[in-house]
């Protein structure tokens, strides 16, 4: 055997790269399929965006994406702390998604609405949990027969996470108007803020002045927690453009 089949170090190389609604990491659903109304393109890069190299794929509906959670460090340990368990309770890092792991590997199953091979090849894609810039390493359809399983087990998230309400002041209405993607706009801010995007330590924040940000495509979203009753909602109060 020649050194490359011999060898316990394996190189990837991005096949391309994900350009998303999430500009950051902070904020995204910690999982994909949460909010539907996120967009993103997976651009394909030479030699990989033969249009050869997708023929078939627009007849599946959903794709697994691996790629590299560029954006972690390095390290990992044993142990993590899910915030699924509110940020204090450990379970080993391969019982989890964690995005401190070794090798950095992530894996991701996405919604496939359409494919441009008019120059290269991009894939556009919908619910992607990835941030603007992530390095794709391979892509692979989906098989239902195969790889649905409804009644697995599921450990510490056994099942969807509850969602939080989500109410727009005013004003934050007024600026969503004069934009020409309100609707969508509007529909990715609520399906984020619904997962509730802060740390987990700030979750007991049921209700102040404190403003939280989060940004989305080219705003940054203002919000406050409310306390409404026994439950806590979220407020947008104000969508503001940022320097990219
Ligand atoms: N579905 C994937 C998986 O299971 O491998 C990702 C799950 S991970 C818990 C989802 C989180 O990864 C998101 O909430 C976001 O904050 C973070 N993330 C997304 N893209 C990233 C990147 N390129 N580098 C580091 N973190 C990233």
């Amino acid at each position: 055997m020649d050194d490359a089949h011999n060898s316990e170090h394996f190189t990837l190389t991005p096949i391309g790269h994900v350009v998303s609604d999430y500009p950051d990491k902070f904020g995204i659903p910690r999982q994909p399929g949460l909010a539907p109304a996120a967009n993103a393109q997976l651009v394909l890069t030479a030699p990989y965006n033969d249009p050869h190299a997708v023929r078939g794929l627009e007849d599946f509906s959903h794709l697994w994406l691996s790629f590299i959670f560029h954006q972690s460090p390095e390290r990992w340990s044993p142990l993590v702390r899910p915030p699924r368990l509110g940020g204090n309770k450990k379970v080993g890092v391969f019982a989890s998604r964690s995005t401190h792991r070794p090798n950095r590997l992530g894996l991701s199953l996405v919604r496939l609405v359409g494919i441009d091979s008019q120059h290269g090849v991009a894939l556009k894609l919908q619910g992607c949990d990835l941030v603007s810039g992530t390095p794709v390493v391979d892509i692979k359809p989906y098989l239902p027969w195969a790889e649905s399983h409804p009644n697995a087990l599921a450990g510490f998230a056994p099942e969807t996470p509850s969602l939080m309400e989500v109410v727009f002041h005013p004003a934050a209405l007024d600026t969503l108007a004069q934009r020409q993607d309100s609707a969508t706009l509007l529909a990715l801010i609520e399906q984020v803020l619904s997962q509730d995007p802060r740390p987990a330590y700030k979750q007991k924040d049921r209700g102040s002045d404190r403003l939280y940000g989060v940004r989305l495509r080219d705003v940054d979203v203002k919000f406050c927690p409310r306390q409404k009753g026994e439950a806590t909602t979220l407020e947008v109060m104000a969508i503001e453009p940022y320097d990219q």
